[in-house]
Formats: C-alpha cells, sequence, structure tokens
C-alpha cells in the first residue's frame, strides 16, 4: 500500500468513526428528548392555566436545546457523508463549489470538509440566513 492509499484509508477510517458516533449521538439524544417531551406534556396537562411556571418553562426550553442540537448532530452526520461520497467518487479534496483543492491543513483539522474556506463561508451564510 503506497503512501497516498494508506493516507485516504485514515481518512475513511476516522469519517466512518465521527459518523458511528454521531449517528450514536443523535439516538441518544432522540431518547432524552423523547422524556423531556412525555414531561412537558404531563406538565402542560396539570399546569394548563399557570405557564409562567418556571419548572414547566425550563422543561420546555431544554427541549428547544434538544431540538437545535439534534439539528446540527443531523447537519454534521450529512457532512460526514457527503465527505465519505465524495472520497467514493475519488473527488475527496476538491472544493465541491470552485473546484480548488482544499489545503490540506484544513482537511486533518476538519476531515469532513467538501468546500474550501471561501466557499463553505459563502455556503453557511446563504443556508443559514433563515434558520
Ligand atoms: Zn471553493
Amino acid at each position: 500500500m503506497n503512501e497516498k492509499d494508506h493516507e485516504q484509508n485514515e481518512r475513511i477510517v476516522r469519517l466512518e468513526a465521527n459518523r458511528a458516533e454521531l449517528v450514536r449521538l443523535v439516538s441518544q439524544f432522540q431518547d432524552e428528548a423523547g422524556l423531556n417531551r412525555s414531561i412537558a406534556e404531563s406538565v402542560g396537562g396539570v399546569l394548563t392555566r399557570d405557564y409562567e411556571d418556571t419548572d414547566f418553562a425550563q422543561v420546555m426550553s431544554d427541549r428547544d436545546v434538544n431540538d437545535r442540537l439534534l439539528q446540527l448532530l443531523a447537519e454534521n452526520r450529512e457532512q460526514v457523508e457527503r465527505a465519505l461520497s465524495r472520497l467514493a467518487e475519488g473527488k475527496y479534496g476538491i472544493c465541491e463549489d470552485c473546484g480548488t483543492r482544499i489545503p490540506t491543513e484544513r482537511l486533518r483539522f476538519r476531515p469532513e470538509a467538501t468546500r474550501c474556506v471561501d466557499c463553505q463561508g459563502r455556503w453557511d451564510r446563504l443556508n443559514r440566513r433563515s434558520a
């Protein structure tokens, strides 16, 4: 196995590990979100006339935090899967927007990157404006 294949293999192993961890975290958070939801529902039933109750408000905001976390984890997993499919296509390390080579330093730091810093910044601005 030559140096380049070895490096590529390491990347796949690392990305697969990231993906497995993200899948695990998502199911863990979903379990917790499910628990919070049933608490919120039962508390909500009891406290129909007192929405100012601090415990109830706390449960609701935990639920919001969980939803946001789940969304972030799902986005991360999508990005990792994207990088894995770029690897499979032999396009890994090439920016999917402008086609330039993504610096090795960036890939070392963020192996799931599929865009150069400039394009990723632009993409983030375009896709998160409504969020
Ligand atoms: Zn680019």
